[in-house]
């Protein structure tokens, strides 16, 4: 909360209504003051109109009963945070058959009920706060002069309301991570405008094959290997065609080819081999040629080659081991030697 009696009083200075609501300017609001220090800009708002709608039998009232003020956040003007403090009244319903006595005077479109925030800086925020994290939103804010807590920007982004959509008849079912490797849910997009539509809580064929049932208009499911969604699709949109996706398609590809490579690594291995020696011979051959030398050192070139990098291996091998034998763990001994824990073995 901001403690406006402590802004300095010597730098401060107001502008006149009329560039007020040039600047700021609300339909249905009447700002009357404003005082302009440093990092703040605190102005003094009023509803237009003298009578107001009862908010129970709307039947309009000008008698007012009293009055209250609200401190509302603005968006920021030249890096000064905003501030309204905005006069409410309170009018009488003199409908003798209402049920509400005194009621207070509706501030749309400047904010909601109960709101902190004006509607343009609600609006703002959600933008915002939806590409980035709470923490992050809550930084971010503060950098606007609009900061909010962590919490208060995920009820930001709670608050946004859902698009609607036009009935589905493409789409894309995969699982998505609660947390890797431990639970795990499905996430359905819409493959034409590549928006999510909906996430649901498992990848179980029930729930998942109960949703489809519940929209009848899909033509066409894209989706990975999965048994589960097979038989989901098959029994929640039997009509419509199921595709394997690319991504799954070349991922099962990549999986083949690694498996067919370990299967037949000894005899590439010693192909491999084979024809880097090879190379090195007649990289050897080349430079006997122009220098006239006629000694063959094919063989050992590759052999120096070779010894270096086992050379490189016992060395690391001998520092992971002496490491051990200091009592670091296998997680500090990857971190000191910067490579992999899965490398680290005893
Ligand atoms: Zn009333």
């Amino acid at each position: 909360m901001i403690d406006y009696t402590s802004q300095p009083k010597d730098n401060n200075f107001s502008i006149n209504k009329h560039s007020l609501q040039a600047v700021f300017g609300i339909p249905g609001v009447v700002f009357y003051d404003s005082v302009i220090s440093d990092n703040l800009i605190l102005l003094s708002a009023r509803l237009k109109g003298k009578t107001a709608k009862c908010t129970c039998c709307g039947k309009r009232s000008k008698s007012v009963h009293s009055s209250y003020t609200r401190k509302l956040t603005d968006l920021s003007v030249t890096g000064r945070a905003v501030k309204i403090i905005l006069k409410v009244r309170k009018f009488r319903c003199r409908n003798s058959r209402c049920s509400q006595t005194v009621f207070s005077e509706q501030h749309l479109p400047l904010t909601q009920k109960y709101s902190r925030l004006t509607d343009r800086t609600n609006r703002y925020l959600q933008k915002l706060l939806i590409e980035v994290s709470s923490r992050k939103g809550e930084y971010i804010s503060d950098l606007f002069s609009i900061k909010q807590s962590s919490s208060t920007c995920l009820r930001i982004v709670k608050s946004i309301e859902m698009p609607e959509y036009q009935e589905l008849t493409t789409i894309g079912i995969d699982d998505w991570a609660y947390r890797k490797g431990k639970s795990y849910g499905t996430i359905i997009v819409n493959a034409l405008n590549h928006r999510p539509v909906e996430l649901l809580k498992s990848r179980d064929k029930e729930e998942v094959a109960d949703w489809l049932k519940e929209h009848n208009s899909i033509l066409y499911v894209t989706r990975d290997r999965s048994s589960s969604y097979y038989n989901a699709i098959k029994s929640g949109a039997s009509k419509a065609s199921q595709i394997a996706d690319r991504f799954h398609l070349v991922k099962n590809l990549g999986d083949y080819i690694a498996h067919e490579i370990r299967m037949e690594y000894k005899t590439i291995k010693s192909s491999w081999l084979a024809h880097r020696k090879s190379l090195y011979k007649s990289k050897e051959d080349n430079s006997s040629l122009s220098s006239g030398d006629s000694e063959n050192t094919s063989d050992s070139q590759y052999n120096k080659h070779t010894n270096s990098v086992s050379h490189r291996k016992q060395e690391l091998f001998n520092r992971i081991h002496e490491l051990k034998n200091n009592n670091y763990s296998q997680r500090a001994i990857a971190k000191a030697l910067n490579i992999n824990r899965n490398t680290v073995r005893y």
